[in-house]
């Protein structure tokens, strides 16, 4: 899942510090989960491995166990990356670009367009057939565009993301 592109972005819009919330989630994942050892193992200051868990923490992906030393009394904090929570926020995402590919993919078949052959500045038939087909932005004819090999990347694009969005998205190192 760390590899996983949509992840990085994910964790990027949580922490704003892709580098060190991959590298602390990793920590996590091998085994070493208080936040002393994590900033030990992955030499991040202490001060920003707390900060980076308490976003992560609002965000739902991972969540903790505070115990209290019986001789100390000191508390400490033990982390746990929360997958599934993670796996539903990419799939949501997954699905989210999916519908958006949709109304793109509507919006082709629907349209007729015209394009200028140098720029290729692309107008809808109403717009093209006000201007006379010249093109308003280089003053070149505006010729029919066949759209269909838009629409073919575009099924190509909705298709990734069904697959991906269906697969589990599993951890891997
Ligand atoms: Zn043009």
């Amino acid at each position: 899942m760390l590899k996983n592109p949509l992840f990085q972005e994910i964790l990027m819009d949580i922490t704003n510090d892709e580098k060190n919330s991959f590298s602390i989630i990793e920590c996590i994942l091998n085994g070493k989960t208080s936040d002393e050892e994590i900033s030990k193992e992955t030499e991040i200051k202490l001060t920003v491995v707390r900060r980076v868990l308490y976003k992560l923490y609002d965000a739902g992906i991972a969540s903790y166990k505070r115990t209290k030393d019986p001789i100390t009394k000191w508390e400490s904090y033990n982390w746990r990356f929360e997958q599934d929570k993670a796996s539903e926020i990419i799939n949501k995402k997954y699905k989210n670009l999916k519908e958006e590919i949709e109304r793109c993919i509507k919006y082709e078949e629907e349209n007729i367009f015209f394009a200028c052959n140098t720029n290729n500045h692309r107008y809808k038939f109403e717009k093209a057939s006000q201007t006379n087909f010249i093109c308003p932005e280089c003053g070149e004819s505006l010729e029919y565009q066949d759209n269909s090999f838009i629409i073919v990347k575009l099924l190509n694009e909705k298709a990734k993301y069904i697959s991906l969005g269906k697969s589990k998205v599993m951890i891997s190192l």
